[in-house]
């Protein structure tokens, strides 16, 4: 669908010096195509603009070399600055679960794939890094979200902490808690409630949650197909709330990843996991350089 960003590139280079070092106008000329491959792979456009200057400063003077095309040349510069960007700091994907029983927050807006990452990150946690982890959905206001996790628990074989009609998510969360202690599990994960927009009894629920929880990860979840609204909520999200990492989802479909270059640059928050499907196993560690490939096509 989208032609590749280094063709189209070695099409304009074709027309400029083939020697010697990147001039400003060469390199001024590549990064038009380069901003309009990012806008296409939906990067904000303040982010491309930054992201765009920064390249060009790094790009400009730089010698070419004889075995690659100065077209190749300025994609490979613009490839190591994307994965610069993407890099969260530690080992992807890593999270800080020691200290048993180790609270994981889950937040996100509904349809996010907030209850969906759950498990999968459950399923991940119990059988590639042994740990025992115990299940609680929080969406009191949504029977049926309660009832989604306990399915998708009982098919992967995580525990999911017995529903109790008529409590709060704050008593839910304590249980919860008690029972995580008691049980030996090793973590315990809380599926918030999710709202389809971001209002205050939303915040207001999952800042009590996190008061008592304490977590040690809040991870939020995000449709990696919404581009800049995906942006909107993380940062909505971290100023209220205080997240820890990202999980984009969708990352199977067929946007180009733009979303998590906007992410890190506007949140600065490392993305630890994407969802590639619906299926329980897919749920892959945050790779920066395949994301990078993806964006620039
Ligand atoms: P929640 O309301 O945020 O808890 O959302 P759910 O977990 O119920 O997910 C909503 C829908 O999105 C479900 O049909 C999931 O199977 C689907 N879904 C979740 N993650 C992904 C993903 O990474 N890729 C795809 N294609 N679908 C997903």
């Amino acid at each position: 669908m989208f032609e590749n960003l280094s063709e189209r590139l070695s099409g304009v280079f074709d027309r400029l010096t083939k020697q010697g070092a990147l001039s400003e106008d060469d390199v001024k000329t590549a990064l038009r195509e380069v901003r309009v491959a990012l806008l296409e792979a939906d990067v904000s456009l303040p982010v491309a603009r930054d992201f765009v200057k920064a390249v060009q400063e790094k790009a400009t003077g730089q010698a070419v070399t004889k075995s690659i095309t100065p077209g190749q040349q300025v994609v490979k510069i613009v490839n190591d600055a994307l994965v610069e960007t993407l890099s969260g700091e530690g080992e992807p994907g890593a999270l800080k679960i020691d200290n048993p029983p180790a609270p994981i927050l889950m937040v996100g807006l509904q349809g996010s794939g907030k209850t969906t990452t759950t498990a999968k990150l459950a399923k991940r946690l119990t059988e590639r890094d042994g740990k025992r982890v115990l299940m609680a959905s929080l969406d009191v206001n949504r029977p049926a979200a309660m009832e989604q996790l306990q399915i998708l628990g009982k098919q992967i074989g995580v525990d999911t902490l017995p529903i109790v009609k008529g409590e709060d998510p704050v008593q839910i969360a304590k249980r919860a808690k008690t029972q995580a202690s008691l049980g030996g599990y090793d973590v315990y994960m809380l599926d918030t409630a999710g709202r389809l927009h971001i209002d205050e009894e939303l915040i207001a629920q999952a800042a009590a949650v996190r008061d008592v929880a304490n977590p040690r990860e809040t991870l939020l979840v995000v449709d990696g197909l919404t581009g800049q609204d995906a942006v909107n909520v993380a940062t909505e999200f971290d100023d209220k709330i205080g997240v820890t990492g990202v999980v984009l989802t969708r990352m199977d479909g067929d946007g180009r990843g733009g979303a998590a270059l906007s992410m890190r640059a506007v949140t600065g928050k490392p993305i630890k996991f994407v969802g590639l499907g619906e299926k329980m196993d897919a749920l892959e560690t945050f790779e920066p350089e395949r994301i990078a490939g993806r964006i620039l096509g």
